[in-house]
């Protein structure tokens, strides 16, 4: 049978992703919230995307009411006791983590596998609140934001992660349409990896006045064929999260490539975290970038 029912905890920017992609697949699925209002807000935002889709024409009213009934909310981990496949999608925060798991691990079911999105986290620092049993079927399943629009998956194997469960996880992925990477239980796993060094690489040559913010963006893009340049996406992704991903990386390495630049830090300390906060090396205009900001 494999995966047909679906729980995510936490329903913000990545869960919500993930529960609308596993919905439009057909699978039925959970989100958990920690309150009313938050619940209401991440359910909110699927069905806004699905609106969107109709108005568009890219879905009909009687799919996108198909993928409605697919979709259910609750803030109580009981309901979760069904699902096959749970995966956290809460703040990264070891803390938080371990409070979940620990819940997962009294209400989940036996066979269930349990997955968290982290970016920076290793998978394993969440077995010591699982049962021996569960670890085989412990694993990292890392979304890219935004998770409808992007097509890659990394699937983390620990030391204890099984074959079938990767495999398991390898068919729900390609359940979303998405494609499955396999990576190790290593900081920054493989994108990551290689991306952040290439983006505080970017942010040194912007502090250096190498050249404008503008013209290291348009290098990257018209040089190099990516879809946005460096600094457009740092702040895309939120100038404080990549503050956290350098710092995870650089203690993990000790690499100066990995170190979080300072005028990285001056800019979150300033509140200018990217598009999130209306500015960080751009002004932003919700979700429209407008003019590079003075540094
Ligand atoms: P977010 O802040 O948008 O969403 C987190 C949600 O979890 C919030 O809505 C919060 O109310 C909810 N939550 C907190 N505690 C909870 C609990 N006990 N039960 C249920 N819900 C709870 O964060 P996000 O950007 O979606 O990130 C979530 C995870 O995904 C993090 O581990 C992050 O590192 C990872 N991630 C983020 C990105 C990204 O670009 N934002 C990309 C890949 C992975």
């Amino acid at each position: 049978m494999g995966i047909q029912r679906i729980g995510i905890i936490g329903c913000g920017l990545m869960g919500s992703g993930i529960a609308q992609c596993a919905a439009e697949a057909g699978l039925s699925v959970w989100v958990k919230e920690a309150d009313d209002t938050l619940l209401a807000k991440g359910l909110g935002r699927i069905h806004a995307a699905w609106d969107r889709a109709v108005a568009k024409g890219k879905a009909t009213e009687a799919q996108t009411q198909g993928w409605r009934q697919n979709l259910q909310g609750t803030l109580a981990f009981a309901d979760l006791a069904t699902c096959d496949l749970l995966v956290e999608a809460i703040p990264e925060r070891l803390d938080l983590k371990l409070q979940t798991f620990t819940e997962l691990d009294r209400v989940a079911s036996p066979t269930a596998i349990l997955c968290t999105n982290t970016s920076s986290l290793a998978v394993a620092q969440l077995s010591p609140v699982l049962a021996p049993h569960r670890l085989p079927r412990l694993a990292g399943l890392h979304f890219f934001n935004p998770v409808p629009a992007m097509p890659l998956v990394e699937v983390i194997r620990t030391l204890a992660t099984s074959e079938d469960t990767l495999g398991e996880l390898r068919t729900f992925v390609e359940k979303l349409g998405k494609t499955a990477v396999m990576a190790p239980d290593a900081p920054g796993f493989i994108v990551n990896r290689l991306l952040v060094p290439y983006l505080l690489d970017a942010m040194r040559c912007a502090e250096q006045k190498l050249a404008t913010v503008e013209d290291i963006d348009t290098g990257m893009k018209l040089g190099c064929g990516h879809p946005m340049g460096p600094l457009h996406l740092s702040d895309f992704i939120g100038l404080d999260t990549m503050q956290c991903v350098a710092e995870v990386l650089f203690d993990a390495f000790g690499e100066p490539r990995f170190k979080a630049p300072s005028l990285l830090r001056q800019l979150v300390a300033a509140g200018r975290l990217g598009r999130k906060t209306g500015s960080g090396f751009y002004r932003w205009d919700g979700e429209k970038r407008q003019e590079a900001l003075p540094l």
